[in-house]
């Protein structure tokens, strides 16, 4: 049995998601001690109680203390058994961050495996749901996980309601990810939501947006997702392709900030990757790190800050794998080699 202890680093739900997944993968039964007790309110929360049953379910494991608000964990994992699973988060919890854990948990399918959830698809502090399908679904394609993923309603904080679903294909080969030279990006693309709110937000968003790209010599294509939803809210997703890479940005709407500043706001988060000569950005290298270790070795990439979460997940990563990172400045990046 591996003993984790959940306050490391940011010690927050990402390393309980992350060091169960793994759990799965290596088929290594762990105990998770001290869950989120770097937070406010620590112990399990809805969103990660969700991803951890929908988890429970696709690898039929026992467990113990899999509970809103438990604080330790025992967790011990069988075959992956693929179907379709069916979960209601039950309030805004991030969809994205469910889906993240149970693809890491459940690449290895034999056959294709499908998860249906219902919860909240653009909230802070996770990935944003263009984000996921855009930048991160299309990055770790790259290193040969296939997945198809839709989106049938956003769902905003508080009362969520949002849907969506991922099918997870069996992989066929892991491929290195060969991101070590900086690329050259010439276009920036995104999506604008908005559900229940009139069309001048958008809009002028899309405007500041365009308008920073532009000073950049930035191409911009940037579409605009409107509809009607069971909660309200809006939000800006931007990414920029370019030879292996996709780096991205996001910004949620708030009911403080003009639409301008949220627009303006997250083209400046990506002109700063772009300038930086990352390859993967500041919120996709903790997310996309276990796929680098688990393909055969050489992934290698530059990013422009190694985050707690990022430090996290590589002690977490070390725990599970004979593994190491080697990380070096290289200009205004970092490079990473895993090793
Ligand atoms: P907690 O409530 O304990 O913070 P959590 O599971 O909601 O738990 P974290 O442990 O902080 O949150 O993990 C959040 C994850 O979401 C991390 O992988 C982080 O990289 C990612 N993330 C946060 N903000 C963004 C963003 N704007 N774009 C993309 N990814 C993001």
């Amino acid at each position: 049995m591996l003993l984790i202890d959940g306050s490391y680093g940011e010690g927050g739900g990402q390393i309980v998601r992350t060091a169960v997944a793994l759990s799965v993968l290596t088929k290594q039964p762990i105990t998770i001690t001290n869950i989120r007790a770097n937070r406010p309110i620590p112990g399990l929360r809805p969103q990660h109680y969700t991803a951890l049953s929908c988890i429970q379910r696709i690898c039929d494991a026992e467990v113990e203390g899999v509970s809103v608000h438990s604080t330790s964990l025992m967790f011990t994992p069988h075959d992956i058994k693929p179907g379709t699973y069916i979960f209601d988060i039950g309030t805004a919890g991030s969809m994205t961050l469910v889906f993240q854990a149970c693809l890491l948990s459940a690449f290895h399918t034999s056959t294709p495996l499908t998860i249906k959830l219902r919860g909240g698809s653009d909230v802070r502090w996770a990935p944003s749901w263009d984000y996921f399908t855009s930048v991160f679904l299309p990055l770790i394609s790259t290193i040969g996980i296939k997945t198809e993923s839709q989106l049938i309603k956003r769902g905003y904080y508080p009362t969520g309601g949002g849907e969506a679903i991922l099918t997870i294909y069996p992989v066929e080969k892991l491929i290195p990810f060969h991101g070590e030279e900086p690329q050259n990006f010439t276009d920036m693309q995104g999506i604008i939501h908005r559900a229940n709110l009139p069309d001048h937000i958008s809009t002028r968003m899309k405007h500041a947006a365009i308008k920073i790209a532009m000073k950049h010599n930035l191409r911009s294509t940037l579409q605009i997702d409107a509809a009607s939803s069971t909660s309200s809210g809006t939000g800006i997703t931007l990414w920029s392709a370019s030879g292996p890479t996709i780096l991205g940005s996001s910004v949620l709407g708030e009911k403080t900030i003009s639409a301008e500043e949220i627009g303006e706001t997250a083209a400046n988060q990506l002109i700063q990757e772009i300038t930086s000569g990352a390859t993967i950005d500041r919120y996709a290298i903790d997310q996309i790190l276990p796929y680098f270790v688990l393909a055969p070795k050489g992934s290698a990439c530059l990013t422009r800050e190694i985050s707690n979460h990022t430090k996290t997940n590589m002690w977490l990563i070390k725990q599970f794998f004979n593994v190491d990172f080697e990380v070096t400045p290289q200009q205004a990046a970092i490079r990473i080699v895993v090793k």
